[in-house]
Formats: C-alpha cells, structure tokens, sequence
C-alpha cells in the first residue's frame, strides 16, 4: 500500500454520480478528511435510467456495493437492434452472457445515488455532505485551497456562507460546471448535438427476455427501452426506462447553442410523441409506452469541446465538469 497522508484535506464540490463516488473511494483508500459540497437543498431520488458496463460495474464492485447494485437494478442480458420498422438487425449478448465476470447494470439514476449517498454516509459520517451549498469561486495558494459558496435557497446573502479551505478542491459540479467557467472563461454553453432527447419510466409487463435494452430506429429517429428495476422483476414486472430522440436541428446548421428552456424539465408528450405513432413492434408497442408514462422529461443532446488541463494547482475537475460525452452513441 502507498503512503497517503490520511488527513489531507479534500473538498468536492457536486454531490452528483461522480462526487459519490470519488468520496467512496477516497474513503476506501485511507483518506478520512473527505467532505462534499452539493448545490441543492435536498439529494432526491429523481431522473431515469442509466446503463453500468461492466468497467464501471468493476469500480463499484471493489468499493463492496455489488450486493446493493444487483438488488437494486438489473443485469442486462442483451442489447437488440432494430430498425423503425421493428425489424431484427442484429443483437449481441451482454455483461456475465457476454462472458464478463462482471455484470453489465441498468438502474435508476435516482436509486444509484441513493444507494451510492447510503454507502457514504455508513462509511464517512451523516455530517460528510453538505447541502444547498452553491460554489461560487476559489483562491488558492502554495499551500491550501480555498472555496467560497452561497445558498441556493437564499442566493442573495451578502457575504455568503462560511467558505471551505482544503488541500485540494475537485469540483464534480456537472456539465454546467461553475469551477470550469472559472477556469475557462470564455467557453460558453456545451455543443448541441442537434437531437432532443425524451425520458421516462413505466413500470408495465416485461417485453423479450425482461433483462433485453433495445435500440431501434437510425441517427436521426431512434427509440432506447430496457428495464431498470429489481424490485418491479421480482413482482414480475419491468420498470422500464426509455429514451426517444429525434433531430431538430438540421445538421449543417452551425448554430451549436442547445434550446435551453426546457432541459431537464417535464414537458407535453405531444412534442415528440406524434413521430413514433406507427413504431408497433410485435413485442413491444413504442406508443403505448409512451402513453401510459405519467412524466417524461426533455434533454438536448450536448457534449464539450475537449480542453487543455484539467488540473491548475489544487483544483482539479472530474466527471461531466472535466469531459462530458454523450449519454448514448450516435450512428450516422
Ligand atoms: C439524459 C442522460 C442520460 C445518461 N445516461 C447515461 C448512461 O446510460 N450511462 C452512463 O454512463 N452515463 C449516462 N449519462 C451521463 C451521466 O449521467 C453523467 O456522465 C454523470 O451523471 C456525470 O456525473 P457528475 O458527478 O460529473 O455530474 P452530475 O451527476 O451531473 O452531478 C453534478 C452535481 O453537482 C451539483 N452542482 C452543480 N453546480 C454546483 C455548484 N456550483 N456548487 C455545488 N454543486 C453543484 C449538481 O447539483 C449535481 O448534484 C447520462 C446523462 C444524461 C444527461
């Protein structure tokens, strides 16, 4: 084991999917001065799906959270295309059929952080996470860092709260990242793809092997179903998590600036729903699933422009703040 100085002082900032996950494994390899400074006021279970590989899937094992990642989501068997009009083009076996000795996992975002926040809290303390925290801006020097915050739930407070001088600071703050608008000034809002992406989940009769994700359609027009939940397959059900995407932007438009207004947010179903009216598959019937969905949420599909560091002295970016991707590949 290398030496580490157990009481360096490490500030994160973002309580999302990478935050956790980098205090767990800090935690894991002898550091005990972890803390996290998270935005929102309250860490809810909230979002759709999200697909582990098996690389992925590694990392958590090793932190002892496999047993709670297979009571929680689902170990996806295959992965079947079709095309839109539902027929076969090929499938491939996936995560342990595939011969990994690692699963491949589909799980609700929600229930991954949830799982991910309880793991924290049992092994560094309740006291670890600090909420409704909103980093601002940082000062460092030869020998600390400093990071300033307001609250989100009062965001006009003059001088703001108590700041957090650490040893390092890594800022998990997310593709909209405050830490890398301070490093990159000049950088402005992430690529937009030019496809909008819709999300929901439905709890319904299991479709194909009830462990199957889908992909069907092409780069412009495609339909992504597959189930997420443990608990639904043991009722014998499926909580199945979807995603339709459709092109609203020609694709020699130059204009890269994603729609904002609606990103993340519940929007009406009839802005998209109307497109995938006739995708009835014999397994599967797309307009059903989309109609017996209570919310379903919008996206644009953005990434980043590599940049050149992301680590000036002691603060370092990670996750989406450091190298967004996009959540699904693109075929053109
Ligand atoms: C629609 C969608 C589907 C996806 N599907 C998949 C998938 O199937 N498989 C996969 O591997 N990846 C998927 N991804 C990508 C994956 O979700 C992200 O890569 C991952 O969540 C990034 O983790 P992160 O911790 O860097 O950022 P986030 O999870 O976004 O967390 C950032 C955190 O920082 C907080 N924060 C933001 N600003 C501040 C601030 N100023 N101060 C303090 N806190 C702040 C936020 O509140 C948030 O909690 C998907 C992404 C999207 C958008």
């Amino acid at each position: 084991m290398p030496f580490i100085n157990s009481q360096l002082s490490i500030a994160i900032v973002g309580g999302g999917i990478g935050g956790l996950i980098l205090a767990l494994q800090l935690q894991a390899d002898g550091f005990k001065n972890v803390e996290i400074f998270e935005a929102s006021r309250e860490l809810k279970v909230i979002g759709s799906g999200i697909n582990l590989q098996p690389s992925a899937v590694l990392v958590l094992r090793n932190l002892g959270l496999l047993p709670a990642l297979e009571a929680t989501g689902i170990k996806t068997a295959d992965l079947r295309y079709y095309n839109q009009y539902g027929h076969h083009v090929v499938s491939e076996p996936r995560g342990e059929v595939a011969g990994y000795l690692i699963p491949q996992i589909s799980i609700h975002r929600g229930m991954l952080h949830e799982l991910l926040l309880k793991a924290l809290k049992e092994r560094l303390g309740h006291d670890c996470v600090h909420t409704d925290h909103v980093f601002t801006s940082y000062t460092q020097n030869e020998t600390s860092i400093t990071a300033n915050f307001t609250k989100r739930s009062n965001p006009t407070l003059p001088a703001g709260i108590p700041s957090k001088t650490a040893d390092v600071l890594i800022a998990a703050d997310g593709i909209n990242s405050t830490a890398r608008k301070l490093l990159y000034p000049n950088e402005g809002p992430p690529n937009f793809s030019g496809r909008l992406l819709w999300r929901g989940v439905s709890k319904r009769a299991p479709f194909l092997t009830g462990r199957s994700m889908v992909w069907a359609g092409h780069a412009d027009q495609k339909f992504i179903a597959y189930p997420v939940g443990r608990e639904a397959e043991l009722e014998g059900q499926s909580l199945v998590n979807w995603i339709a995407e459709l092109r609203v932007r020609d694709k020699d438009d130059p204009d890269l600036i994603p729609p904002q207004a609606n990103s993340g947010k519940v929007v009406p179903k009839e802005r998209f729903a109307s497109k995938f009216q006739s995708w009835t598959f014999g397994f599967l019937s797309i307009p059903e699933l989309i109609e017996e969905t209570k919310e379903v949420s919008e996206f644009p599909m953005v990434d980043r422009t590599p940049v050149s560091r992301w680590s000036v002295g002691r603060l370092t970016l990670l996750g989406d703040a450091a190298h967004p991707l996009y959540p699904s590949r693109i075929h053109s």
